[in-house]
C-alpha cells in the first residue's frame, strides 16, 4: 500500500460517521452565533473520536476546538457549520420547496464543510498515532462565517497562536486549489440624529437625518471614481425616519459594506466614507454615530501551501461520480440560467460545456479566468498563519452560492462523495507537511515575507465584540 493510500483508507474508515454528522447538521440549520446544536454535534463527535476538546474558543460559545497528537508541528484544519436565513429547502428535489416556511437552510454547504474538516482531522489523528509521527492536528469548529466574521474575532483573540499552518476547504462545483482571492470587507452602520418638525409649518426648525443619509449616498457615489478599481461600496437603508412626508425625519440609519482587494486599501476607504458621513452631518446640522459591526481581510495566498495541496489533488484525481449523481445534477442544471451554467468555466478560463453536470476532474493550479470574488473570514486566518483552501465538487456545475439548489443538494450522494474527497485532499496535504518540515519552513518564510511588506491590521476595531446570541432556554 502506498503512503497516500494509507491516509485515504483512514478517511474512508471514518467517512460514514462524519457523513452522518453532515446530514444531522443539514437538518438543524442555525445562523450567526446561534449554532448551539450544530456545535454540540461537532463537540460530541470530537469526543467520540478521542480529541482533547476545548469549548467556547475565544469566548464564543458556538466555537469549539479539538486537538490530537503530541509535540511536533501543529496543523489546523478549519471547519464551519453555520447556515443562511431563508434558504430552507427540501433535500433531493429539483424544484424550490421550503422544508420549513421562512426557515434557515444550508445554502452554502457548511454542513459538509465542517464535517469534512473534522473527517480530515480524525484521519490525521489516526495517522499520527499509527506512524508514531511527532505532531499535532487541531480541528477548529468556527461559527458565523456568514456575516459574523467569527474567525476574525478568533484571530484577534489569539486562537491560532502556535499553529504552524492551516488547511480548509469549501464545497464548490469544481475541484481545485482556491487561488486565494477574496475582498476585504467592512460592514458598518451610520446612524444620523436630527430634529423633527412640521415639514410645512416649521421646516426651519427641523434637521433632517434622512437628508444626511441621502447626502452620504451622493458623496459616496462621487467617491467611487477615486478608489481602486476593485473596490466595492454598497449600501442599504435600515431606517428612513418614518413614512410621513410632512414630518422632518429625526432619525435615519444606513448600512454600508465597503470592500477592496487589499486590506490597507479597504481601511483607507472606510476612513474616507466616514469623512463623507461627517460632511453630510455637518451639511444637515445633524449628528452621526458610526459603528463597524463586522469586518474581514482579503485572503493571503501561500504558494508553497498551494503547490503541496495541488500535488495532493493530482494524486487523488477527481471525484468519482456515477450516473445517478449526474442525473440529479442535470435536473438541477435545468433550473439554472445560461449565465449560471457558463460562469464556473469562465472563472477557471475553460470553454463552457453543456454535457457535464458534475466536475469529475481536477483543475490545474492558478487557472487564468475571470475574477469573480466575494469575502470570507477564512482570510483573517490566512494573515495569522500560512493557509491553503481547497475546493471540491459537491454539487452541479453552475449552482449559484447561497441558493435553494445548494440546500437541495446538501445531502445527496454526490455531496457525500465530494465531502470525503475534500477530507482526503486536506489529510494528504497535512501528511506531506508533517513528513517534510522543510516545506512548512518554506511556507512560513513566504508568509513572514508577505507580512513584512504589508502588516496585518485587524479590520475590526478593538471595542467591537461578536454579536453573540444567548443559548435558547428550551
Ligand atoms: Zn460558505
Amino acid at each position: 500500500m502506498r503512503n497516500e493510500e494509507a491516509i485515504w483508507a483512514m478517511v474512508e474508515a471514518h467517512a460514514p460517521d462524519l457523513i452522518g454528522l453532515s446530514d444531522r447538521v443539514w437538518g438543524m440549520p442555525e445562523t450567526l452565533y446561534d449554532e448551539y446544536r450544530s456545535c454540540a454535534e461537532h463537540t460530541a463527535m470530537l469526543r467520540e473520536k478521542g480529541f482533547r476538546v476545548s469549548e467556547g474558543v475565544a469566548g464564543i460559545p458556538t466555537a469549539v476546538m479539538g486537538e490530537a497528537g503530541e509535540g511536533g508541528p501543529l496543523i489546523a484544519i478549519l471547519g464551519e457549520y453555520d447556515a443562511l436565513p431563508g434558504l430552507s429547502q427540501v433535500a433531493g428535489v429539483d424544484y424550490p420547496q421550503e422544508l420549513e416556511p421562512g426557515g434557515n437552510g444550508h445554502g452554502c454547504g457548511h454542513n459538509l464543510l465542517g464535517s469534512a474538516a473534522l473527517l480530515a482531522a480524525t484521519a490525521l489523528k489516526d495517522w499520527l498515532a499509527a506512524t508514531g509521527t511527532p505532531g499535532r492536528v487541531r480541528y477548529y469548529g468556527c461559527p458565523a462565517e456568514e456575516g459574523g466574521a467569527a474567525k476574525t474575532f478568533m484571530v484577534r483573540a489569539g486562537a491560532f497562536a502556535g499553529v504552524d499552518a492551516a488547511i480548509t476547504w469549501h464545497p464548490d462545483c469544481m475541484t481545485r486549489v482556491d487561488d486565494a482571492l477574496s475582498l476585504a470587507n467592512t460592514r458598518m452602520d451610520f446612524t444620523f440624529s436630527g430634529r423633527a418638525a412640521h415639514a410645512a409649518a416649521s421646516p426651519h426648525l427641523g434637521r433632517s437625518a434622512l437628508d444626511a443619509v441621502e447626502l452620504t449616498s451622493v458623496g459616496v457615489n462621487y467617491l467611487r471614481e477615486h478608489v481602486p478599481q476593485d473596490a466595492r461600496i454598497h449600501y442599504a437603508y435600515l431606517e428612513t425616519g418614518g413614512t410621513a412626508p410632512n414630518v422632518v425625519q429625526a432619525r435615519a440609519k444606513v448600512r454600508y459594506s465597503i470592500r477592496a482587494l487589499r486590506l490597507a486599501d479597504m481601511l483607507a476607504i472606510v476612513e474616507r466614507v466616514k469623512d463623507v458621513a461627517r460632511g453630510a452631518a455637518l451639511m444637515t446640522g445633524t449628528t452621526v454615530e458610526m459603528k463597524v459591526f463586522s469586518a474581514v481581510s482579503n485572503m493571503l495566498g501561500n504558494g508553497v501551501m498551494e503547490r503541496v495541496m495541488q500535488s495532493a489533488l493530482d494524486e487523488l484525481g477527481g471525484v468519482a461520480f456515477d450516473a445517478i449523481d449526474r442525473d440529479y445534477a442535470a435536473r438541477i442544471q435545468a433550473t439554472l440560467s445560461e449565465a449560471d451554467l457558463t460562469q464556473p468555466y469562465h472563472r477557471v478560463g475553460m470553454v463552457p460545456r453543456n454535457d457535464e453536470p458534475l466536475c469529475d476532474y481536477v483543475v490545474g493550479l492558478y487557472p487564468q479566468g475571470e475574477v469573480m470574488i466575494g469575502s470570507t473570514d477564512v482570510a483573517d486566518v490566512s494573515w495569522a498563519v500560512p493557509l491553503v483552501q481547497v475546493l471540491a465538487a459537491t454539487h452541479a456545475i453552475g449552482t449559484p452560492a447561497h441558493s435553494w439548489q445548494i440546500t437541495a443538494q446538501g445531502k445527496a450522494p454526490a455531496a457525500h462523495k465530494g465531502m470525503a474527497h475534500a477530507a482526503k485532499a486536506m489529510a494528504r496535504c497535512a501528511e506531506k507537511l508533517f513528513k517534510d518540515h522543510g516545506l512548512l519552513r518554506q511556507a512560513q518564510a513566504e508568509h513572514a515575507e508577505r507580512l513584512a511588506r504589508e502588516p496585518y491590521i485587524c479590520p475590526i476595531p478593538d471595542d467591537v465584540q461578536p454579536p453573540l446570541v444567548p443559548r435558547a432556554s428550551n
